[in-house]
């Protein structure tokens, strides 16, 4: 008989606690195209992972069980319709294992945001439950299954910054030396509906009421080699900032304030209603949000940088 060897116990996943770190998501472009047939807009958009993080820690257990502190506690149903949930199964059945875990998700990243915090804690739940499970699945395998759960989920595998086409599910990393810039995350009350956000967009652009689309990423790719934020600041754009503000007009003043305070440039994220300002250095990120919260245009002003790592073991 063959020896008991330490590895094979590896193998077949952790004993302990996996505790997985996951950054949010902004988009510093993001291009809406046309509706396709199978009810998703074409994308052409710029990820960036910046450093506001929900944190999943799985543990073994006999079935599948959920528990969540932070943002959204109390809100956020914690049952099959839970990102987590989903995903757990999904890599399960991928995997051919029993999808049992004790999952407990400390949330940071506010709902409904614009954030992609759901996304991000989807693409936590697959490399959490990897590891436990020791399904030793590859970053592509992985991949493959959050492009079945939602659109920003493969980004969230990857994170830095990287170009996002199709629905956004296909991504590819945007090269770049080394640069830190510095964000401002104004995060509001309440969130916006992300598929109210894109039908509001087709009514603006039906009545003429929309802004030109953004179109190619070529400006912003070229300006974020130039590593200089005041270079990058005009070359941020988003098509569905016109749907938030829309469904949001109080978020014009938000945008305006972050200016005033000495952000180079601010953006609604994603679909809104999180607005997000780039700024010179982190002193000027830390005066601008001081700034922000001092004027009761937000629920929170947050510093953060970018890019940062995507889903990754602790
Ligand atoms: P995106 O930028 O990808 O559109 P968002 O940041 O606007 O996303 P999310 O917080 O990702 O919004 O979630 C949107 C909805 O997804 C929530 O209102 C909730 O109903 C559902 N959801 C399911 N699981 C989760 C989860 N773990 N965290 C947050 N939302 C979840």
């Amino acid at each position: 008989t063959e020896a008991w060897r330490p590895d094979d116990e590896e193998r077949r996943g952790a004993s302990g606690p996996v505790r997985v770190r996951v950054p949010a998501k902004v988009n510093l472009h993001l291009g809406v195209g046309p509706l396709r047939r199978d009810g998703y807009h074409e994308l052409n958009t710029v990820y960036h992972a910046i450093s506001i993080y929900d944190e999943l820690t799985a543990r073994r257990g006999d079935t599948l069980t959920l528990t969540m502190e932070g943002e959204g506690t109390g809100e956020l149903a914690l049952d099959d319709s839970n990102l987590v949930i989903r995903a757990a199964h999904a890599l399960a059945g991928y995997a051919g294992v029993l999808p049992h875990a004790r999952l407990h998700l400390r949330k940071q990243i506010p709902l409904a945001g614009g954030l992609a915090g759901g996304s991000a804690d989807a693409a936590a739940a697959l490399v959490a439950c990897d590891t436990l499970w020791g399904t030793g699945l590859s970053r592509e395998e992985l991949a493959g299954i959050a492009a079945d759960l939602g659109s920003d989920v493969p980004f969230l595998i990857h994170g830095g910054t990287a170009l996002g086409t199709g629905r956004g599910e296909a991504v590819s990393p945007v090269l770049a030396r080394p640069t830190s810039w510095h964000w401002v995350v104004a995060i509001a009350d309440g969130g916006l509906s992300t598929p109210q956000a894109y039908r509001e967009l087709d009514r603006l652009r039906e009545t003429g009421a929309a802004g030109p689309p953004l179109g190619s990423t070529d400006t912003l790719l070229a300006a974020l080699r130039q590593r200089d934020p005041r270079i990058l600041a005009p070359t941020l754009g988003n098509d569905l900032q016109d749907a938030a503000l829309s469904m949001r007009p109080a978020l014009a003043t938000t945008l305006k304030a972050g200016e005033a305070a000495g952000a180079l440039a601010g953006i609604v994220s994603g679909s809104g209603p999180t607005c997000v300002f780039l700024t010179a250095d982190a002193a000027d990120a830390q005066r601008v949000a001081t700034e922000l919260e001092a004027a009761g245009v937000c629920r929170q002003a947050r510093v953060a940088h970018g890019p940062v790592h995507g889903a990754r073991v602790t």
